[in-house]
C-alpha cells in the first residue's frame, strides 16, 4: 500500500520520491525504463539519468541564479543536490557530474528507502484518484501525453519548442531603440507602445543576412526529424535562405514603425515583446533558431541597440512535452481540474536539469504537507524557488508560454535608489533570497489543519 503514486523516475520525480518519504509518506514510484520501455533520449534503466550534458551549471550562490538555487535545494535536503556533491567532477566554478555514478546514487537511494516501492511500469492514462505526481518529462509516453492532452484541453502536448532569444530590459540601449507598436495600434492593455524596436540600415540588414546563412547550426537528432514543425516556428536561417527579402516581409518588417531620430521608417526592424509580468525580461519576436549558441551571442549583438545584450535565453527548435501551466495549475502545482494531480519537472514547463529537480521537491513538499493535513506555504517569490515556482504557476504569459530556465529575470527587481553595477546587482538578489529562504525554513510554514478525517490519505 502507499499514500500517493509518482509517475517518472527521472528528476523531478526521483527528487519528489525523496521528499515525501523523508517526511514518512509511502510512495509508489513508476517508471517505464528498465520494464522494457525506453525514451528516444535516454540509454539506461537508472533513475534520474542525465540525457545530454553532465553538467549542473554555476555552482556560485553568490551571483548566479541557479547556484542559488543549488544552494536553496541543499538547505532542504535535495538528494539530487547530495548525489550530485558526492558525484561532482573538476569543472571550474561549474557543477559537473559523473554521470553513472550520479544515476547509480539516486537509484540506490530510492531503492533502499523504507518508504519507497520502485516499479518498472509505463502508465497509459492519468489516474483518476490520487494523489498523484506527475513527472514524466519532456518525452513523455505517448499514451500518457494524449490523456494529459485530453484532461488538459490541448490538441497535442509533443511538439516543437520554437524557442526565441529572450533579453534583459537593462542591457538593451534605449538611445538606440524606440517603443512603439507598429502604426501606433493601441490594444486592450496598450498605449501604442509595446515593443522595443531595434532600427537598422540597409548595410547593417545585408551583413546580419549573410550572418545568418553563415552561421554554424545545430542539427537536429534522428528522432526528432519525424516531429513536424509548422510555418509558425521556422527558424529566421531557414527563413533567409529563401530569399534576401524574406525576414524584411517577416520577422523584420519596418512598415508602420517611424524611428523618432529619423521619422522615417527604417530599412529592417528587429522588434523585442514584453515576457514576463515584472517586465524584466523581453524576447526577440520571431527570431527563433538553430544557431548554436555562441554564434547567436555574437550575431544577435550586431544588431543596433543591443551591442551590449544580456541574454537570459537563447534561441533553439527541439521537441519538448509541457503543458500550459500558468493556466492549468494552481500555486501549489496542483491541476486546477482535477486537484488530486499535480506536476512536476519539465513537463511543467522549467528547463533543465536543476529545474526539473527543483520543482519535483516543490511538489514533493506541497503533497507532504497536504497529506498530513496542513497547506505549505509557498517560497517567497524572492528566492529562487520562489521565482521558478512564480514562473510555473502565475508570473509568465498566459497566452504564449515558454520553458525557461531559472535567471534573476524572473525574481522581483530590486528597489534600487541609485545606479548600482551588475556584480553588485547579483549579489543583492542573492542575499535578498538567503535571508527570505531562511525566514521561510524557520517559520511556521505549515498552517491551517484539515479535520482528522480529512487529513487522512486517499
Ligand atoms: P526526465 O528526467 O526525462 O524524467 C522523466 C521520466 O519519466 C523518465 O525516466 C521516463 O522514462 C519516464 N516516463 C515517461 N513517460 C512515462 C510513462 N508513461 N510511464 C512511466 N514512466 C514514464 N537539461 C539540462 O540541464 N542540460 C542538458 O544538457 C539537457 N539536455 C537535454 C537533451 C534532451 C534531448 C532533452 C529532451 C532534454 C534535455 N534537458 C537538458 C532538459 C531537461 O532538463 C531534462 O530532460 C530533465 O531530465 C528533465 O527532468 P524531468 O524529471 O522532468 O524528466
Amino acid at each position: 500500500t502507499y499514500q500517493i503514486h509518482i509517475i517518472g523516475g527521472g528528476l523531478a520525480g526521483s527528487e519528489a520520491a525523496w521528499q515525501l518519504a523523508n517526511a514518512g509518506v509511502k510512495v509508489r514510484l513508476s517508471e517505464m525504463r528498465g520494464g522494457g520501455e525506453m525514451t528516444p533520449a535516454h540509454q539506461t534503466d537508472g533513475l534520474a539519468e542525465l540525457v545530454c550534458s553532465n553538467s549542473f551549471r554555476s555552482d556560485d550562490a553568490s551571483s548566479n541564479a541557479v547556484g542559488l538555487l543549488h544552494a536553496e535545494m541543499r538547505a532542504l535536503g535535495s538528494l539530487t543536490m547530495a548525489q550530485a556533491d558526492i558525484h561532482k567532477v573538476p569543472a571550474g566554478s561549474a557543477l559537473a557530474v559523473d554521470r553513472d555514478g550520479f544515476s547509480a546514487g539516486v537509484t540506490a537511494a530510492l531503492e533502499t528507502h523504507p518508504n519507497i516501492e520502485i516499479v518498472r511500469e509505463r502508465i497509459d492514462a492519468l489516474p483518476t484518484a490520487g494523489p498523484v505526481i506527475v513527472a514524466t518529462g519532456p518525452l513523455t509516453a505517448a499514451r500518457l501525453a494524449e490523456s494529459i492532452g485530453v484532461e488538459t484541453g490541448a490538441d497535442a502536448l509533443a511538439f516543437f519548442d520554437a524557442i526565441a532569444p529572450i533579453v534583459h530590459r537593462d542591457s538593451i540601449d534605449m538611445d538606440i531603440c524606440w517603443m512603439a507598436s507598429r502604426w501606433d495600434k493601441v490594444g486592450p492593455d496598450g498605449d501604442g507602445k509595446d515593443y522595443i524596436n531595434c532600427p537598422m540600415t540597409k548595410e547593417q540588414y545585408l551583413a546580419f543576412h549573410q550572418g545568418l546563412l553563415d552561421g554554424e547550426k545545430t542539427e537536429f537528432k534522428e528522432w526528432e526529424k519525424d516531429t513536424p514543425y509548422f510555418e509558425g516556428c521556422m527558424p529566421i536561417e531557414v527563413m533567409a535562405e529563401r530569399g534576401l527579402d524574406t525576414l524584411r516581409f517577416g520577422p523584420m518588417k519596418p512598415v508602420g514603425l517611424d524611428d523618432p531620430r529619423t521619422g522615417r521608417w527604417p530599412w529592417a526592424v528587429v522588434q523585442l515583446r514584453q515576457d514576463n509580468a515584472l517586465g524584466t525580461l523581453w524576447n526577440m519576436v520571431g527570431f527563433q533558431t538553430k544557431l548554436k549558441h555562441a554564434e547567436q551571442v555574437r550575431l544577435f549583438r550586431t544588431i543596433p541597440g543591443l551591442e551590449k545584450a544580456e541574454f537570459a535565453r537563447l534561441g533553439g527548435l527541439h521537441r519538448n512535452t509541457f503543458i500550459q501551466s500558468p493556466r492549468l495549475l494552481d500555486g501549489e502545482l496542483r491541476l486546477k481540474s482535477a486537484p488530486h494531480i499535480r506536476f512536476a519537472g519539465q513537463i511543467t514547463g522549467c528547463e533543465g536539469y536543476v529545474e526539473s529537480s527543483a520543482v519535483g521537491l516543490l511538489a514533493g513538499r506541497f503533497a507532504a504537507a497536504e497529506l498530513s493535513g496542513a497547506t505549505l506555504a509557498p517560497p517567497p517569490a524572492t528566492t529562487a524557488l520562489g521565482a521558478l515556482l512564480g514562473h510555473i504557476t502565475g508570473g509568465a504569459a498566459i497566452d504564449d508560454y515558454q520553458p525557461m530556465n531559472v535567471n534573476f529575470g524572473l525574481f522581483p527587481p530590486l528597489a534600487l535608489e541609485r545606479k548600482t553595477k551588475k556584480a553588485d546587482r547579483k549579489l543583492l538578489y542573492t542575499d535578498r533570497a538567503r535571508a527570505a529562504l531562511a525566514e521561510w525554513i524557520g517559520a511556521e510554514t505549515v498552517s491551517s489543519p484539515l479535520p482528522p478525517e480529512q487529513a487522512e490519505p486517499a
